[in-house]
């Protein structure tokens, strides 16, 4: 059954924060806690009561709501287990295949390490959504902090076998800048040329770039198309393995 509903909400800098509700039980989750003021406000537009906390990362602008939220509605708390040390407050530490349930609806937890070393993924198949907090964002992906190349490229391919219809719930607004890297890579490739364009003209109007879906990333974000005989000629990797190419593509981000 597809009946979640998904309130976005900007959140310090450059975060998105959001809340998942299940109306047949009311159970609400908050996926990340970027910041406590703005998940509150959320809540109380809404009339929802906070019941789950589901952290993707360990990072501050992602679990430093944690013990505020945690002390003012008793919601449990989910993370990742890889990073169960690391994550205030946490009372179900979880991992690859586990099932979170949320009244009703059930996601399935997907690990995706390269950002950090415990990064997972929620996805909730009824609802052909998925929360990828650091992983993945709209025309770029997380820098790898703790995590190997190979590590991350093995995580986005789990993302990338995810149904083409799948909407991706990104942990920040940096589309923009990642479009300006992404031609540089592969300019080329038409469908990346006019979602550049749109998003210039989104920005410009105040709009959000965020969600984004799995097909529409497969289509144009050079992290997922190691593939691409257009992006490897223009690394200079035409032969070389997908991982490389992508080892290739993160290194020139970090230093663009
Ligand atoms: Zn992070
Ligand atoms: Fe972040």
């Amino acid at each position: 059954m597809a009946n979640l509903h998904i309130h976005q909400f900007p959140a310090l800098k450059d975060n998105y924060g959001y809340l998942v509700h299940e109306p047949s039980s009311g159970a609400t989750a908050a996926i990340d806690t970027p910041e406590v003021g703005p998940i509150l406000k959320a809540l109380d537009e809404n009339g929802w009561k906070l019941t789950h906390i589901l952290n993707t990362h360990h990072h501050y602008d992602h679990a430093g709501g944690n013990a505020e939220l945690k002390a003012k509605t008793g919601c449990l708390i989910v993370g990742p287990k890889g990073e169960k040390d690391l994550i205030p407050g946490i009372d179900r530490a979880v991992g690859d295949g586990d099932i979170v349930e949320l009244g009703a609806a059930r996601a399935r937890v997907i690990e995706v390490p390269g950002h950090t070393r415990g990064h997972i993924a929620y996805h909730f198949a009824d609802d052909h959504v998925v929360f990828v907090g650091d992983t993945l964002f709209a025309l770029g992906c997380g820098r790898l902090f703790e995590g190997t190349a190979a590590q991350m490229w093995n995580s986005l391919g789990k993302l990338m076998a995810l149904p083409d219809d799948t909407t991706v719930y990104c942990a920040h607004e940096y589309t923009q800048s990642n479009a300006r890297f992404a031609l540089t890579v592969e300019p080329q490739n038409k469908a990346l040329v006019a979602r550049a364009k749109e998003i210039d003209e989104k920005r410009a109007r105040g709009e959000w770039t965020v969600p984004t879906t799995i097909a529409l990333e497969k289509a144009t974000n050079p992290f997922l198309r190691a593939a691409s005989p257009d992006l490897r000629a223009t690394i200079g990797l035409a032969a070389a393995e997908n991982v490389d190419v992508f080892a290739e593509t993160r290194k020139r981000k970090d230093n663009f």
